[in-house]
């Protein structure tokens, strides 16, 4: 273990919103960054999945902070790819000096809260001690990944692969048995790449997801010229409507719509190339069970038009949630997928996966040959990052024991006990219910407002209370009663993983809701925060 090493805040995680805390607070701070990745761009380092992209058009998904960056920065495509945005990622920290706050290939193990002091030990793999007075958690609300623990997996003779940690140099899949785990966003994006390659494609499903195209396109000169010269009032639009992509919103109710402009509105919608214009084709898809049921209805159509198997067709078309229940994913092709004669859909919900074998898969049902199995199973997400570190706060209590049975914080940004200590994305914020290197931007500032007024003050701690996290619990659950959200099991709620504990962790309430709150607290003497 070496020296102590003193700085003022210590941000975990080389993501977007790790490296805009870096360059944001570097000014007045000193600041170091710890990344566990040897690379920065955290979502985008870590899945290298051939298809891996955004849902969000680039020239939205991509930081506002700097005028000329926006200016000078060109987007390829009008949905990036993981490798343009990995390197743009790059470019961010070598234009802005980044790295030298940098420590790459360093994961935070432990950290813990000398009360006496208020400073916060920084515990690392590498064997580094920091004392700091901050820390800023930028650890990803989808950057841990979750493996179900099927038995077996050391059995296997073929070879593994997460999509989340997928090897720099790629994987030639030709000539091969491929069987692919889950049907999430991920799997959606990889599956029709694979199965170019690949001599035999098994996609085992336990949940379909609705999906529409993508329309993904190189960047029209129009589009990138009108954005450019726009960028300082979308982005304000963005923020003060719904902290996402800006699409055309709805004026119309599900019941004020003939059946005739139902359908109109809803074929527009799908060859909109414009991800998410489905969940805004009424007003009232995310509330209204006949709005949104007329909307899983018209996808399930396009499916079976789409898919030429009937029995693939069907099982292919969600019908246990309401769509929007789960973040809508995009495809490139994918229900076309299935009409190829090397790709099988195999229900591991009628017939679940019992163990990995020596030779491949065995569900309930048959075992299945393989060369090569992708787990495309996602994240234990919002907490996950976190949980995976040894907190230790107040008293010494254990970040995992208090949020045994799920997560408790104030506006997202703090937990009780746990002084000093912000997150970015954290548990209770909307997260992907926006775009969330924007709000990311947003939530950096809004933290460093907070650390510029202890400073200014010459306060020694921060904190916030139960009462305080019981308010927001309380406003968590009240805005996601008035969706449809409630009736879907995903990651939102820690569905997605057996056995996990904790109730809607994403704020529903909208971006804009969300910031007023936030900023209201502050404005109000810090109403909800203890300061001493
Ligand atoms: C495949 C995929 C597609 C997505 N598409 C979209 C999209 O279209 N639009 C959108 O808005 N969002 C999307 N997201 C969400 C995406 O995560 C965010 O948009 C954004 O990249 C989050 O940035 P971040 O810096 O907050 O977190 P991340 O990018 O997750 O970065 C967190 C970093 O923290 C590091 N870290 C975690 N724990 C430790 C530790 N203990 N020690 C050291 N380092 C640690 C991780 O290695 C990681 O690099 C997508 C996510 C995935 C996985």
């Amino acid at each position: 273990m070496s020296a102590a090493q003193p700085t003022d805040i210590v941000i975990i995680g080389a993501g977007f919103s790790g490296l805009y805390s870096i360059y944001r607070l570097r000014q007045d701070y000193r600041v170091i960054c710890l990344e566990a990745g040897d690379g920065v761009g955290g979502t985008w380092y870590w899945n290298r999945y051939p298809g891996a992209r955004v849902d969000i058009k680039s020239v939205e998904y991509s930081y506002g902070f700097d005028h000329d960056l926006a200016q000078e920065w060109s987007w390829p495509e009008v949905f990036s790819g993981q490798p343009d945005l990995e390197r743009y990622a790059n470019h961010v920290a070598d234009r802005f000096e980044l790295r030298q706050h940098l420590r790459l290939s360093t994961t935070v193990t432990r950290l813990h809260f000398d009360q006496d002091a208020n400073r916060w030990h920084v515990y690392t793999s590498k064997g580094d001690h920091f004392v700091c007075k901050y820390i800023i958690a930028a650890t990803g609300a989808l950057s841990a990944p979750n493996t179900p623990p099927w038995p077996g997996r050391e059995k296997f003779k073929g070879e593994i692969y997460h999509t989340t940690e997928w090897p720099r140099e790629g994987i030639d899949f030709t000539g091969k048995r491929v069987g692919q785990i889950g049907t999430g966003s991920t799997g959606i994006q990889l599956a029709p790449i694979v199965a170019e390659q690949a001599q035999q494609l098994y996609i085992f499903q336990r949940t379909p997801a609705f999906s529409m195209p993508s329309g993904n396109r190189p960047m029209a000169p129009e589009l990138e010229r009108d954005w450019k010269e726009n960028y300082a009032d979308r982005r304000r639009q963005m923020l003060e409507t719904y902290g996402a992509s800006l699409t055309v919103l709805p004026k119309l109710s599900h019941d004020d719509c003939s059946p005739e402009e139902r359908q109109r509105i809803l074929e527009d919608a799908w060859s909109s190339q414009s991800a998410f214009q489905l969940m805004l084709v009424f007003t009232d898809v995310m509330t209204n069970k006949s709005a949104n049921d007329a909307v899983s209805k018209f996808v399930h159509q396009k499916i079976r038009e789409i898919v030429k198997d009937p029995a693939t067709a069907e099982l292919l078309c969600p019908k246990t949630y309401p769509i929007g229940g789960k973040r809508l994913c995009i495809d490139n092709g994918y229900y076309q997928m299935y009409n190829r004669d090397n790709v099988t859909l195999v229900d591991v919900n009628s017939a679940p996966i019992i163990a990995f074998t020596e030779d491949g898969l065995r569900t309930a049902e048959r075992e299945y040959q393989l060369d090569i199995i992708i787990t495309a199973t996602g994240f234990d997400a919002v907490t996950g990052a976190l949980a995976r570190i040894v907190i230790e706060g107040i008293d010494g209590k254990k970040l995992a024991d208090k949020w045994a049975e799920g997560p408790t914080v104030y506006l997202g940004l703090m937990t009780a006990g746990f002084p000093n200590l912000f997150m970015v994305h954290g548990p209770k914020t909307p997260a992907a219910q926006a775009q969330m290197i924007t709000t990311g931007e947003w939530q950096v500032d809004y933290i460093a407002g907070i650390i510029a007024d202890q400073e200014r003050e010459g306060l020694s701690r921060i904190d916030t209370t139960e009462a305080a996290e019981a308010w927001w619990d309380e406003e968590v659950e009240m805005v996601s009663r008035a969706t449809v959200h409630r009736f879907a099991d995903s990651w939102y709620n820690g569905k997605n993983i057996d056995g996990k504990k904790g109730g809607f962790m994403i704020y529903v309430g909208g971006f804009p809701r969300f910031a007023q709150l936030s900023k209201a607290a502050v404005a109000e003497g810090y109403k909800g925060f203890v300061r001493s």
